[in-house]
This record gives structure tokens, sequence and C-alpha cells, in this order.
């Protein structure tokens, strides 16, 4: 039976049979999994771990975070605005910055405590009802917004295409606004699509159960 640690590496040996001009950062999406299941990836030295809800991430990570100051956080799920202080205090990164009212928040608890962190803003590229994310008609002034207003800092976009079998075609538009922004990260790909993701200039795959098995 092959454990986490030798599916993380098939997924790394995979991406990097791709050669990408970019560096690409596996984001080991643990949402649901308990530290013990996790922790083999820890002790092998990965460093990007992602989570989608901020209770469960702050009392999985917390302590573990404060003894091993070089794990970086990345909050990917839908974000409620009464959640964001909470989510700021535990990560690293942002994927799911969506709203002003997020970024009005994320701006004043970088000014009132010593954190600067990361953002990708969500879009909504399917303009999919139950989907977040801000959408593509709205994306350059939302982003100016960030950018200039609230001098949040703005890696690139993130996306999660729709589930219709055609998402190159969502990749390949979302690359595309990412460069018109002259964004240099992309947060895209998941299991079943990161090579497609990668071939397209993502940088930040998030990758769950081909890591970590099935979620129950
Ligand atoms: C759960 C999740 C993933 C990982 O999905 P897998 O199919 O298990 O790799 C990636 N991105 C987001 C936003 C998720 O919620």
């Amino acid at each position: 039976m092959s454990t986490i640690i030798d599916r993380f590496n098939k997924i790394n040996s995979n991406i990097n049979n791709l050669k990408s001009n970019k560096k690409v950062n596996i984001i080991a999406v643990s949402k649901t999994f308990p530290l013990e299941h996790i922790m083999p990836l820890v002790e092998y030295g990965h460093i990007h771990f992602g989570e989608n809800k901020v209770q469960e991430a702050v009392s999985k990570w917390r302590d573990i975070k404060l003894k091993r100051q070089n794990l970086k956080l990345h909050m990917i799920g839908k974000l409620q605005s009464n959640k964001a202080k909470s989510a700021a205090e535990l990560f690293d990164y942002i994927h799911s910055l969506d709203s002003q009212k997020l970024a009005d928040i994320f701006s004043s608890f970088e000014k009132n405590n010593q954190k600067k962190l990361k953002y990708f803003i969500q879009v909504n590229i399917g303009n999919e009802t139950q989907k977040s994310g801000i959408p593509e008609s709205e994306l350059e002034a939302f982003f100016n917004y960030c950018k200039i207003e609230k001098n949040l800092s703005v890696l690139g976009l993130m996306i999660i295409p729709p589930n219709d079998q055609n998402h190159n075609k969502y990749f390949k538009h979302i690359d595309y606004l990412n460069k018109s922004l002259a964004l240099e990260e992309l947060s895209m790909g998941m299991s079943s699509d990161y090579e497609d993701a990668v071939r397209c200039n993502s940088t930040f795959v998030r990758i769950g159960s081909s890591i970590f098995g099935e979620r129950s």
C-alpha cells in the first residue's frame, strides 16, 4: 500500500516532468483529516497545507504552527466576514478573497497587527450562482481596490472551475486574466486536474484526496 509520502512524491515528480517555467507549489489540502494523519507529511518537511474551515483549522494547526514556524497555512474555503479576523491570525495565505468587506477587515487587521498576509482573489469564472468568487466583470475594479486602496499583497487569481469537463477552457482564460493584471502567481488545479492546471501556468495547486485519501 502506498503511503502519504509516496503519493506526495509521485505528484511532485509528475509536476516536475511538466517542466513549468515557474516554481509550482503543492498545497496539501488536509481538510477533514486529523493531525495524526497529516503529520507524516509535516515531518517529511512539507510546509504548505490547505484548509477550508476556520474553526477546524484553528483547532488542528494553532499549536503545531507555534512550534514549527516555517509552516504555511492556506485558507482555500469560503470565508464569512465574522471569521475573517480568526483566519487572519492563523493563516498565511487567503485564496478566497472575494468581497470589499473582507478586504476591509484584512486591511485593518494588517494595520493593527505585525502581520502581512498573501492573497488570491477568487473569481467565479463560470458565473455559477452557487459558487463564491467575484464575477469577471468586477475583477479589475476589485483588484485595484485591494491593491491600491487597501494595500493588500495580492499574488494572483484563484478559481475552482465549473464541473463541466471543460476545465482547460477556464484555466486558459484565468491565466489570460492573471497576465492582464500583471500577476505572478495562480491558484488552480486539484487532484483530478492539476497537471492541466500546471500546463496553463498554475503556481499553487491544491491537492487533497490524491495525497491523503478519500474524504468521508
Ligand atoms: C477540497 C478542496 C481542494 C482539494 O480537492 P481534491 O479533489 O481532494 O484534491 C482544492 N481546492 C478547494 C477549494 C477545496 O475545497
